[in-house]
Protein backbone atom coordinates (compact mmCIF):
# COMPACT_ATOMS: atom_id res chain seq x y z
CA UNK A 1 0.00 0.00 0.00
CA UNK A 2 2.44 2.07 0.83
CA UNK A 3 3.68 4.64 -2.35
CA UNK A 4 6.88 6.70 -0.27
CA UNK A 5 9.91 5.51 1.08
CA UNK A 6 7.76 4.81 4.96
CA UNK A 7 8.66 2.04 6.77
CA UNK A 8 4.68 1.66 7.80
CA UNK A 9 1.43 2.72 6.13
CA UNK A 10 0.34 3.63 9.71
CA UNK A 11 1.92 3.22 12.91
CA UNK A 12 0.15 3.09 15.98
CA UNK A 13 1.71 4.79 19.77
CA UNK A 14 0.17 3.01 22.55
CA UNK A 15 -1.17 -0.49 22.71
CA UNK A 16 -4.48 -0.20 24.50
CA UNK A 17 -7.78 0.00 23.93
CA UNK A 18 -8.14 2.39 21.48
CA UNK A 19 -4.29 1.67 19.89
CA UNK A 20 -4.52 -2.59 19.97
CA UNK A 21 -8.02 -2.19 18.10
CA UNK A 22 -6.68 0.35 15.56
CA UNK A 23 -3.86 -1.23 14.86
CA UNK A 24 -5.28 -4.55 14.80
CA UNK A 25 -8.12 -3.67 12.01
CA UNK A 26 -6.34 -1.61 10.04
CA UNK A 27 -3.74 -4.39 9.50
CA UNK A 28 -6.94 -6.71 8.66
CA UNK A 29 -7.41 -4.10 6.26
CA UNK A 30 -3.86 -4.44 4.30
CA UNK A 31 -2.52 -1.73 5.51
CA UNK A 32 1.67 -2.20 6.91
CA UNK A 33 1.21 -1.80 10.41
CA UNK A 34 3.78 -0.99 13.64
CA UNK A 35 2.93 -0.37 17.24
CA UNK A 36 4.85 0.95 20.13
CA UNK A 37 4.13 0.07 23.36
CA UNK A 38 6.01 1.69 26.74
CA UNK A 39 4.70 -0.07 29.56
CA UNK A 40 1.76 -2.93 29.41
CA UNK A 41 -0.39 -4.38 26.16
CA UNK A 42 -3.73 -4.08 26.73
CA UNK A 43 -3.33 -0.14 27.96
CA UNK A 44 -5.01 0.92 31.38
CA UNK A 45 -8.28 -1.02 30.95
CA UNK A 46 -6.43 -4.60 30.97
CA UNK A 47 -3.95 -3.62 33.16
CA UNK A 48 -4.44 -0.75 36.16
CA UNK A 49 -8.58 -0.37 34.75
CA UNK A 50 -11.60 -1.93 33.99
CA UNK A 51 -10.69 -6.01 34.64
CA UNK A 52 -8.85 -5.74 37.58
CA UNK A 53 -10.93 -3.61 38.90
CA UNK A 54 -14.25 -5.50 38.34
CA UNK A 55 -12.05 -8.94 39.68
CA UNK A 56 -11.31 -6.74 42.63
CA UNK A 57 -14.96 -5.91 42.72
CA UNK A 58 -16.16 -9.72 42.86
CA UNK A 59 -14.19 -10.28 45.39
CA UNK A 60 -15.53 -7.49 47.69
CA UNK A 61 -19.01 -9.15 46.75
CA UNK A 62 -18.25 -12.00 48.81
CA UNK A 63 -18.08 -10.61 51.71
CA UNK A 64 -22.14 -9.22 52.24
CA UNK A 65 -23.35 -12.20 49.94
CA UNK A 66 -21.81 -15.05 52.42
CA UNK A 67 -24.18 -12.83 55.19
CA UNK A 68 -26.89 -12.96 53.02
CA UNK A 69 -26.84 -16.51 52.50
CA UNK A 70 -27.83 -17.06 56.77
CA UNK A 71 -31.18 -15.94 55.56
CA UNK A 72 -31.49 -18.48 52.87
CA UNK A 73 -30.52 -21.29 55.01
CA UNK A 74 -26.74 -21.61 54.71
CA UNK A 75 -24.92 -21.95 58.11
CA UNK A 76 -21.04 -21.03 57.75
CA UNK A 77 -18.12 -20.31 59.98
CA UNK A 78 -17.51 -16.75 59.60
CA UNK A 79 -15.52 -17.13 56.51
CA UNK A 80 -12.17 -15.12 55.94
CA UNK A 81 -10.73 -13.08 53.14
CA UNK A 82 -6.66 -13.68 51.88
CA UNK A 83 -5.59 -10.58 50.35
CA UNK A 84 -2.40 -12.33 48.75
CA UNK A 85 -4.67 -15.09 46.89
CA UNK A 86 -6.54 -12.62 45.20
CA UNK A 87 -3.71 -10.13 44.25
CA UNK A 88 -1.63 -13.53 43.09
CA UNK A 89 -4.75 -14.66 40.93
CA UNK A 90 -5.55 -11.06 39.86
CA UNK A 91 -2.34 -10.66 38.27
CA UNK A 92 -1.85 -14.55 36.65
CA UNK A 93 -5.17 -13.51 35.02
CA UNK A 94 -3.30 -9.93 33.75
CA UNK A 95 -0.47 -11.55 32.57
CA UNK A 96 -2.60 -14.16 30.59
CA UNK A 97 -4.53 -11.44 28.81
CA UNK A 98 -1.06 -9.12 27.97
CA UNK A 99 -0.06 -12.44 26.39
CA UNK A 100 -3.15 -12.51 24.31
CA UNK A 101 -3.26 -8.48 23.50
CA UNK A 102 0.25 -8.89 22.01
CA UNK A 103 -0.93 -11.96 20.28
CA UNK A 104 -3.44 -10.40 18.61
CA UNK A 105 -1.43 -8.12 17.22
CA UNK A 106 1.00 -10.23 15.74
CA UNK A 107 -1.50 -12.31 14.40
CA UNK A 108 -2.96 -9.62 12.79
CA UNK A 109 0.29 -8.94 11.41
CA UNK A 110 1.12 -6.27 12.98
CA UNK A 111 4.66 -5.57 13.71
CA UNK A 112 4.94 -5.07 17.89
CA UNK A 113 7.87 -2.73 19.19
CA UNK A 114 8.35 -2.81 23.01
CA UNK A 115 9.05 1.31 24.62
CA UNK A 116 8.08 4.72 24.66
CA UNK A 117 8.24 6.20 21.39
CA UNK A 118 8.41 9.76 20.95
CA UNK A 119 8.16 11.79 17.53
CA UNK A 120 11.57 12.93 15.80
CA UNK A 121 9.61 14.74 13.02
CA UNK A 122 6.14 14.43 11.50
CA UNK A 123 6.67 11.47 9.72
CA UNK A 124 10.15 9.69 12.47
CA UNK A 125 9.38 8.42 15.54
CA UNK A 126 12.14 6.92 17.67
CA UNK A 127 11.57 4.08 20.34
CA UNK A 128 14.46 2.75 21.82
CA UNK A 129 17.49 4.65 19.90
CA UNK A 130 15.78 3.07 17.32
CA UNK A 131 14.05 5.35 14.06
CA UNK A 132 11.21 4.22 11.92
CA UNK A 133 9.30 6.34 9.78
CA UNK A 134 5.29 5.93 8.92
CA UNK A 135 2.32 7.70 6.20
CA UNK A 136 -0.18 7.70 9.30
CA UNK A 137 0.42 8.34 12.83
CA UNK A 138 -1.73 7.19 15.59
CA UNK A 139 -1.21 8.97 19.45
CA UNK A 140 -3.30 6.47 21.72
CA UNK A 141 -1.45 7.08 24.54
CA UNK A 142 -4.18 7.09 26.93
CA UNK A 143 -4.05 8.84 30.25
CA UNK A 144 -2.66 8.59 34.24
CA UNK A 145 -4.14 10.08 37.39
CA UNK A 146 -3.75 13.82 38.47
CA UNK A 147 -1.87 13.63 41.47
CA UNK A 148 -2.89 16.47 44.60
CA UNK A 149 -0.15 18.82 45.03
CA UNK A 150 -1.18 19.61 48.84
CA UNK A 151 1.68 19.19 51.59
CA UNK A 152 2.12 15.35 52.24
CA UNK A 153 0.38 14.74 48.66
CA UNK A 154 3.68 12.08 48.01
CA UNK A 155 2.20 9.46 50.75
CA UNK A 156 -1.44 9.12 49.01
CA UNK A 157 -1.08 6.61 46.29
CA UNK A 158 -3.62 6.56 43.34
CA UNK A 159 -5.32 3.64 41.41
CA UNK A 160 -2.68 2.33 39.49
CA UNK A 161 -0.97 1.60 43.09
CA UNK A 162 -4.20 0.53 44.44
CA UNK A 163 -3.87 -2.88 42.06
CA UNK A 164 -0.33 -4.38 43.39
CA UNK A 165 -0.50 -2.91 47.47
CA UNK A 166 1.28 -5.92 49.69
CA UNK A 167 -1.88 -6.01 52.39
CA UNK A 168 -5.46 -4.67 52.77
CA UNK A 169 -5.41 -1.85 54.50
CA UNK A 170 -7.72 -1.23 57.87
CA UNK A 171 -8.29 2.16 57.57
CA UNK A 172 -8.34 4.24 53.90
CA UNK A 173 -9.29 7.67 53.11
CA UNK A 174 -10.03 7.60 49.66
CA UNK A 175 -9.94 11.17 48.41
CA UNK A 176 -12.59 12.12 45.30
CA UNK A 177 -16.36 11.72 44.10
CA UNK A 178 -16.00 9.83 40.89
CA UNK A 179 -16.26 6.52 39.24
CA UNK A 180 -12.53 5.94 40.34
CA UNK A 181 -13.40 7.17 44.55
CA UNK A 182 -16.49 5.46 44.67
CA UNK A 183 -15.70 2.08 43.10
CA UNK A 184 -12.59 1.61 45.28
CA UNK A 185 -14.96 2.58 48.63
CA UNK A 186 -16.83 -0.45 47.73
CA UNK A 187 -13.91 -2.57 46.76
CA UNK A 188 -11.97 -1.96 50.16
CA UNK A 189 -15.17 -2.06 52.50
CA UNK A 190 -16.35 -5.35 50.80
CA UNK A 191 -13.28 -6.96 51.55
CA UNK A 192 -13.47 -5.68 55.31
CA UNK A 193 -11.78 -2.46 55.50
CA UNK A 194 -12.99 0.97 57.01
CA UNK A 195 -13.58 3.24 54.51
CA UNK A 196 -14.06 7.65 54.68
CA UNK A 197 -14.25 8.72 51.22
CA UNK A 198 -13.69 12.65 51.58
CA UNK A 199 -15.32 14.74 48.39
CA UNK A 200 -15.21 18.28 47.97
CA UNK A 201 -18.89 18.32 46.40
CA UNK A 202 -22.01 18.62 48.57
CA UNK A 203 -23.11 15.08 46.31
CA UNK A 204 -20.87 12.31 45.41
CA UNK A 205 -20.77 11.50 41.22
CA UNK A 206 -21.38 15.36 40.22
CA UNK A 207 -22.14 13.78 36.68
CA UNK A 208 -25.14 11.37 37.26
CA UNK A 209 -28.39 12.33 37.78
CA UNK A 210 -28.77 13.88 41.11
CA UNK A 211 -31.43 10.89 42.14
CA UNK A 212 -28.64 8.52 41.46
CA UNK A 213 -25.91 10.47 43.15
CA UNK A 214 -28.32 10.51 46.43
CA UNK A 215 -29.51 7.41 46.25
CA UNK A 216 -26.09 5.76 46.33
CA UNK A 217 -25.13 8.08 49.01
CA UNK A 218 -27.10 6.84 51.53
CA UNK A 219 -27.18 2.98 50.65
CA UNK A 220 -23.21 3.57 51.22
CA UNK A 221 -23.41 5.18 54.34
CA UNK A 222 -25.96 2.25 55.53
CA UNK A 223 -23.32 0.32 54.97
CA UNK A 224 -21.21 2.38 57.48
CA UNK A 225 -18.80 3.90 54.77
CA UNK A 226 -17.83 7.23 56.07
CA UNK A 227 -19.00 9.92 53.35
CA UNK A 228 -17.05 13.55 54.15
CA UNK A 229 -18.95 16.00 51.83
CA UNK A 230 -18.02 19.50 51.25
CA UNK A 231 -14.41 18.52 52.99
CA UNK A 232 -10.82 19.01 51.40
CA UNK A 233 -7.73 17.32 52.62
CA UNK A 234 -4.92 19.67 53.19
CA UNK A 235 -2.11 17.43 54.40
CA UNK A 236 -0.81 14.45 54.93
CA UNK A 237 1.59 13.57 57.16
CA UNK A 238 3.25 10.18 58.98
CA UNK A 239 2.62 9.84 62.75
CA UNK A 240 3.47 6.63 64.37
CA UNK A 241 3.17 4.25 61.39
CA UNK A 242 -0.05 5.80 60.42
CA UNK A 243 -1.24 8.61 57.76
CA UNK A 244 -2.47 11.58 59.73
CA UNK A 245 -4.54 13.43 56.98
CA UNK A 246 -5.82 16.79 57.90
CA UNK A 247 -8.88 18.46 56.38
CA UNK A 248 -10.03 22.25 56.11
CA UNK A 249 -13.10 20.94 58.45
CA UNK A 250 -10.30 20.51 60.84
CA UNK A 251 -10.34 17.20 61.13
CA UNK A 252 -7.53 15.12 61.22
CA UNK A 253 -8.19 11.50 60.97
CA UNK A 254 -5.73 8.70 60.88
CA UNK A 255 -5.62 5.67 58.87
CA UNK A 256 -3.33 3.14 57.21
CA UNK A 257 -3.45 3.97 53.51
CA UNK A 258 -4.81 7.23 51.43
CA UNK A 259 -6.04 7.07 47.85
CA UNK A 260 -6.36 9.50 45.39
CA UNK A 261 -8.92 9.53 42.74
CA UNK A 262 -8.96 13.07 41.60
CA UNK A 263 -9.25 12.29 37.58
CA UNK A 264 -6.91 12.00 35.54
CA UNK A 265 -4.92 13.89 32.69
CA UNK A 266 -3.30 12.43 29.33
CA UNK A 267 -0.39 11.00 29.01
CA UNK A 268 1.92 13.19 26.45
CA UNK A 269 4.81 13.29 28.28
CA UNK A 270 7.21 10.50 26.24
CA UNK A 271 5.56 12.20 22.77
CA UNK A 272 8.05 15.09 22.56
CA UNK A 273 4.93 17.03 20.62
CA UNK A 274 6.11 20.83 21.27
CA UNK A 275 9.09 19.37 18.64
CA UNK A 276 6.72 19.24 15.71
CA UNK A 277 3.99 21.67 17.09
CA UNK A 278 0.75 19.58 17.89
CA UNK A 279 -1.49 21.64 19.49
CA UNK A 280 -3.01 20.56 22.75
CA UNK A 281 -6.07 22.15 24.83
CA UNK A 282 -5.82 23.78 27.77
CA UNK A 283 -6.36 20.73 29.91
CA UNK A 284 -3.11 18.99 28.27
CA UNK A 285 -5.53 16.90 25.56
CA UNK A 286 -4.64 16.36 22.17
CA UNK A 287 -6.64 18.72 19.85
CA UNK A 288 -8.29 16.47 17.37
CA UNK A 289 -11.60 17.42 14.60
CA UNK A 290 -14.18 14.69 13.70
CA UNK A 291 -11.52 13.06 11.42
CA UNK A 292 -9.39 12.21 14.68
CA UNK A 293 -7.13 14.57 13.19
CA UNK A 294 -4.58 16.44 15.00
CA UNK A 295 -3.27 20.36 14.25
CA UNK A 296 -1.22 18.03 11.60
CA UNK A 297 -3.25 16.12 9.83
CA UNK A 298 -1.85 13.01 8.59
CA UNK A 299 -1.47 12.39 12.76
CA UNK A 300 -4.45 11.23 14.48
CA UNK A 301 -5.23 11.18 17.96
CA UNK A 302 -8.23 8.76 19.95
CA UNK A 303 -8.99 7.76 23.05
CA UNK A 304 -8.07 9.50 26.51
CA UNK A 305 -5.27 11.20 25.25
CA UNK A 306 -7.81 13.54 23.64
CA UNK A 307 -10.65 15.10 25.20
CA UNK A 308 -13.87 12.11 24.96
CA UNK A 309 -15.49 10.42 27.24
CA UNK A 310 -13.00 8.18 28.82
CA UNK A 311 -14.29 4.92 28.83
CA UNK A 312 -12.93 1.59 26.76
CA UNK A 313 -15.65 1.03 24.55
CA UNK A 314 -15.24 4.90 23.19
CA UNK A 315 -11.65 4.23 22.46
CA UNK A 316 -12.44 1.32 20.80
CA UNK A 317 -15.13 2.29 18.96
CA UNK A 318 -13.10 5.82 18.04
CA UNK A 319 -9.65 3.30 17.33
CA UNK A 320 -11.86 1.30 14.92
CA UNK A 321 -13.88 3.91 13.33
CA UNK A 322 -11.28 5.36 11.55
CA UNK A 323 -9.01 2.77 10.48
CA UNK A 324 -12.32 1.86 8.96
CA UNK A 325 -12.88 5.54 7.10
CA UNK A 326 -8.40 5.37 6.05
CA UNK A 327 -7.79 1.60 5.07
CA UNK A 328 -11.11 0.25 4.91
CA UNK A 329 -13.37 1.97 2.25
CA UNK A 330 -15.74 2.97 4.73
CA UNK A 331 -15.88 6.57 4.59
CA UNK A 332 -19.18 6.76 6.50
CA UNK A 333 -18.19 5.00 9.83
CA UNK A 334 -18.27 7.51 13.03
CA UNK A 335 -18.61 7.52 16.33
CA UNK A 336 -21.76 8.66 17.46
CA UNK A 337 -21.93 10.09 20.89
CA UNK A 338 -25.50 9.93 21.48
CA UNK A 339 -26.58 8.02 24.60
CA UNK A 340 -23.41 6.54 25.67
CA UNK A 341 -24.23 3.64 28.32
CA UNK A 342 -22.02 4.08 31.31
CA UNK A 343 -21.66 1.83 34.82
CA UNK A 344 -20.10 2.56 37.81
CA UNK A 345 -19.24 -1.08 39.94
CA UNK A 346 -20.44 0.29 42.93
CA UNK A 347 -22.37 -1.59 45.85
CA UNK A 348 -25.25 -1.45 44.36
CA UNK A 349 -23.60 -0.81 41.29
CA UNK A 350 -25.43 2.38 38.67
CA UNK A 351 -26.13 1.77 35.09
CA UNK A 352 -27.15 5.22 33.19
CA UNK A 353 -27.78 5.41 29.34
CA UNK A 354 -29.20 9.30 27.94
CA UNK A 355 -29.88 12.14 29.79
CA UNK A 356 -29.93 13.41 33.39
CA UNK A 357 -33.50 14.97 35.00
CA UNK A 358 -30.87 18.04 34.53
CA UNK A 359 -29.79 18.03 31.45
CA UNK A 360 -32.67 17.48 29.68
CA UNK A 361 -34.35 20.32 31.31
CA UNK A 362 -31.74 22.79 30.46
CA UNK A 363 -31.75 21.71 26.74
CA UNK A 364 -35.68 22.61 27.21
CA UNK A 365 -37.33 18.99 26.75
CA UNK A 366 -40.54 19.78 28.97
CA UNK A 367 -40.30 16.28 30.66
CA UNK A 368 -41.81 13.66 32.66
CA UNK A 369 -40.20 11.31 35.41
CA UNK A 370 -41.29 8.39 35.86
CA UNK A 371 -39.30 6.46 39.52
CA UNK A 372 -39.57 3.76 41.12
CA UNK A 373 -38.10 2.83 44.48
CA UNK A 374 -38.09 -1.15 45.83
CA UNK A 375 -36.59 -3.96 48.21
CA UNK A 376 -35.00 -6.11 45.72
CA UNK A 377 -36.33 -9.66 46.10
CA UNK A 378 -33.50 -11.41 47.07
CA UNK A 379 -33.45 -9.08 50.47
CA UNK A 380 -36.88 -10.22 51.39
CA UNK A 381 -34.94 -13.29 53.13
CA UNK A 382 -31.58 -11.89 53.53
CA UNK A 383 -32.71 -9.16 55.50
CA UNK A 384 -30.49 -6.69 54.25
CA UNK A 385 -31.66 -3.26 53.78
CA UNK A 386 -30.85 -2.67 50.46
CA UNK A 387 -32.91 -0.91 47.82
CA UNK A 388 -32.87 -0.52 43.84
CA UNK A 389 -33.72 2.86 42.57
CA UNK A 390 -34.99 3.10 38.32
CA UNK A 391 -35.47 6.64 36.93
CA UNK A 392 -36.90 6.99 33.07
CA UNK A 393 -36.66 10.77 32.27
CA UNK A 394 -39.45 10.89 29.03
CA UNK A 395 -39.73 13.94 26.72
CA UNK A 396 -43.89 14.66 27.41
CA UNK A 397 -43.73 15.99 23.40
CA UNK A 398 -42.83 12.72 21.99
CA UNK A 399 -43.23 10.40 24.10
CA UNK A 400 -39.38 9.52 23.94
CA UNK A 401 -37.29 7.85 26.57
CA UNK A 402 -34.33 10.74 27.07
CA UNK A 403 -32.49 8.90 29.43
CA UNK A 404 -32.60 5.78 32.28
CA UNK A 405 -30.93 5.21 35.55
CA UNK A 406 -30.64 2.50 37.80
CA UNK A 407 -28.94 1.89 40.97
CA UNK A 408 -29.28 -1.41 41.98
CA UNK A 409 -27.78 -5.14 41.62
CA UNK A 410 -27.13 -5.83 38.17
CA UNK A 411 -28.19 -2.19 36.81
CA UNK A 412 -24.79 -2.70 34.39
CA UNK A 413 -26.19 -5.49 32.66
CA UNK A 414 -29.61 -4.44 32.52
CA UNK A 415 -28.92 -0.72 31.45
CA UNK A 416 -26.75 -2.05 28.09
CA UNK A 417 -30.15 -3.49 26.91
CA UNK A 418 -31.77 -0.18 27.70
CA UNK A 419 -29.15 1.19 25.87
CA UNK A 420 -30.30 0.03 22.35
CA UNK A 421 -33.79 0.93 23.36
CA UNK A 422 -33.03 4.34 23.61
CA UNK A 423 -29.94 3.94 20.88
CA UNK A 424 -33.39 2.98 18.71
CA UNK A 425 -35.51 5.75 19.74
CA UNK A 426 -37.77 3.84 22.30
CA UNK A 427 -40.65 6.02 23.23
CA UNK A 428 -42.24 5.23 26.65
CA UNK A 429 -45.33 4.00 24.96
CA UNK A 430 -42.47 1.06 23.64
CA UNK A 431 -41.64 0.41 27.13
CA UNK A 432 -44.88 -0.28 28.40
CA UNK A 433 -46.02 -2.48 25.61
CA UNK A 434 -42.72 -4.67 26.33
CA UNK A 435 -43.68 -7.72 28.35
CA UNK A 436 -41.56 -7.97 31.97
CA UNK A 437 -39.41 -10.81 32.52
CA UNK A 438 -40.75 -12.08 35.39
CA UNK A 439 -39.54 -12.24 38.64
CA UNK A 440 -36.91 -9.78 37.63
CA UNK A 441 -36.01 -6.17 38.80
CA UNK A 442 -35.56 -5.00 35.16
CA UNK A 443 -39.27 -5.82 34.67
CA UNK A 444 -39.91 -2.87 36.42
CA UNK A 445 -38.51 -0.58 33.88
CA UNK A 446 -41.47 -1.86 31.70
CA UNK A 447 -44.17 -1.64 34.07
CA UNK A 448 -43.61 2.45 35.68
CA UNK A 449 -46.93 3.28 34.92
CA UNK A 450 -47.53 6.76 36.44
CA UNK A 451 -44.97 9.54 36.55
CA UNK A 452 -43.79 11.15 39.98
CA UNK A 453 -43.73 14.62 38.36
CA UNK A 454 -44.86 16.22 34.85
P1 LIG B 1 -4.88 3.32 27.42
O1 LIG B 1 -5.70 2.11 27.57
O2 LIG B 1 -4.47 4.04 28.65
O3 LIG B 1 -3.59 2.89 26.58
C1 LIG B 1 -2.54 3.76 26.33
C2 LIG B 1 -1.27 2.96 26.20
O4 LIG B 1 -0.25 3.79 25.64
C3 LIG B 1 -0.71 2.48 27.54
O5 LIG B 1 -0.51 1.08 27.50
C4 LIG B 1 0.62 3.24 27.70
O6 LIG B 1 1.61 2.47 28.35
C5 LIG B 1 1.00 3.48 26.26
N1 LIG B 1 1.88 4.65 26.05
C6 LIG B 1 1.78 5.89 26.58
N2 LIG B 1 2.72 6.71 26.06
C7 LIG B 1 3.42 5.95 25.18
C8 LIG B 1 4.50 6.23 24.30
N3 LIG B 1 5.04 7.45 24.21
N4 LIG B 1 4.99 5.22 23.55
C9 LIG B 1 4.47 3.96 23.62
N5 LIG B 1 3.43 3.65 24.41
C10 LIG B 1 2.91 4.64 25.18
N6 LIG B 1 -13.52 2.28 31.29
C11 LIG B 1 -14.64 1.54 31.07
O7 LIG B 1 -15.23 1.61 29.97
N7 LIG B 1 -15.12 0.69 32.03
C12 LIG B 1 -14.52 0.55 33.24
O8 LIG B 1 -15.00 -0.21 34.08
C13 LIG B 1 -13.35 1.32 33.49
N8 LIG B 1 -12.72 1.20 34.67
C14 LIG B 1 -11.56 1.91 34.89
C15 LIG B 1 -10.94 1.78 36.12
C16 LIG B 1 -9.79 2.50 36.39
C17 LIG B 1 -9.11 2.35 37.72
C18 LIG B 1 -9.24 3.36 35.38
C19 LIG B 1 -7.98 4.12 35.64
C20 LIG B 1 -9.87 3.51 34.16
C21 LIG B 1 -11.05 2.78 33.91
N9 LIG B 1 -11.73 2.91 32.69
C22 LIG B 1 -12.87 2.18 32.48
C23 LIG B 1 -11.25 3.82 31.64
C24 LIG B 1 -10.49 3.06 30.55
O9 LIG B 1 -9.47 2.28 31.14
C25 LIG B 1 -9.88 4.05 29.56
O10 LIG B 1 -10.89 4.90 29.07
C26 LIG B 1 -9.23 3.32 28.37
O11 LIG B 1 -8.22 2.44 28.81
C27 LIG B 1 -8.63 4.34 27.40
O12 LIG B 1 -7.99 3.67 26.34
P2 LIG B 1 -6.82 4.37 25.52
O13 LIG B 1 -6.53 3.48 24.38
O14 LIG B 1 -7.16 5.77 25.24
O15 LIG B 1 -5.58 4.43 26.50
P1 LIG C 1 -13.83 11.42 37.71
O1 LIG C 1 -13.76 12.52 36.75
O2 LIG C 1 -14.90 10.41 37.59
O3 LIG C 1 -13.93 12.02 39.18
C1 LIG C 1 -12.97 12.88 39.68
C2 LIG C 1 -13.38 13.29 41.08
O4 LIG C 1 -12.33 14.02 41.69
C3 LIG C 1 -14.61 14.19 41.08
O5 LIG C 1 -15.39 13.87 42.20
C4 LIG C 1 -14.01 15.59 41.20
O6 LIG C 1 -14.83 16.49 41.85
C5 LIG C 1 -12.80 15.30 42.08
N1 LIG C 1 -11.70 16.25 41.88
C6 LIG C 1 -11.19 16.70 40.71
N2 LIG C 1 -10.15 17.51 40.94
C7 LIG C 1 -9.99 17.57 42.27
C8 LIG C 1 -9.08 18.26 43.12
N3 LIG C 1 -8.13 19.03 42.62
N4 LIG C 1 -9.20 18.09 44.46
C9 LIG C 1 -10.17 17.29 44.97
N5 LIG C 1 -11.06 16.62 44.21
C10 LIG C 1 -10.97 16.77 42.89
O7 LIG C 1 -12.38 10.78 37.69
P2 LIG C 1 -11.80 9.39 38.26
O8 LIG C 1 -10.41 9.67 38.62
O9 LIG C 1 -12.72 8.80 39.26
O10 LIG C 1 -11.83 8.48 36.95
C11 LIG C 1 -11.28 8.96 35.71
C12 LIG C 1 -12.12 8.55 34.55
O11 LIG C 1 -11.88 7.18 34.25
C13 LIG C 1 -13.62 8.63 34.76
O12 LIG C 1 -14.10 9.93 34.50
C14 LIG C 1 -14.16 7.62 33.80
O13 LIG C 1 -14.35 8.21 32.54
C15 LIG C 1 -13.05 6.58 33.75
N6 LIG C 1 -13.44 5.46 34.61
C16 LIG C 1 -14.53 4.71 34.22
C17 LIG C 1 -14.99 3.70 35.02
C18 LIG C 1 -16.19 2.91 34.59
O14 LIG C 1 -16.55 2.97 33.42
N7 LIG C 1 -16.83 2.18 35.49
C19 LIG C 1 -14.33 3.35 36.27
C20 LIG C 1 -13.19 4.20 36.57
C21 LIG C 1 -12.78 5.20 35.76
P3 LIG C 1 -15.97 17.33 41.08
O15 LIG C 1 -17.02 16.36 40.69
O16 LIG C 1 -16.41 18.29 42.13
O17 LIG C 1 -15.32 17.98 39.91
Amino acid sequence: MTQHSYDYDFFVIGAGSGGVRAARIAATHGAKVGIAEGRHYGGTCVNIGCVPKKLFAYASDYGPAFEDACGFGWNAEKPSFNWTTLLQNKNKEIERLNGIYASLLQNAGVEVMDGFASFVDEHTLEINGKHITADKILIATGGKPRRPTYPGAEHTIVSDDAFYLEKLPEHVVIEGGGYIAVEFAHIFHGLGAKVTLIYRGKQILREFDSDIGAFLTSEMQKQGINLNLEANITEISIKNDKYQVKTDKNEDIKCDLTLSAIGRVPLTENLNLDKIGIKTLKSGHIETNKENQTSIPHIYAVGDVTDTWQLTPVALNEGHCLVDRLFGNKPERYVSYENIPTAVFSNPPIGTVGLTEQQAKDQGFDVAIFKSTFKPMRHTLSGRDEKTLMKLIVDKKTDKVLGAHMCGTDAPEILQGIGIALKSGATKADFDATIGIHPTAAEEFVTMRSAVSE
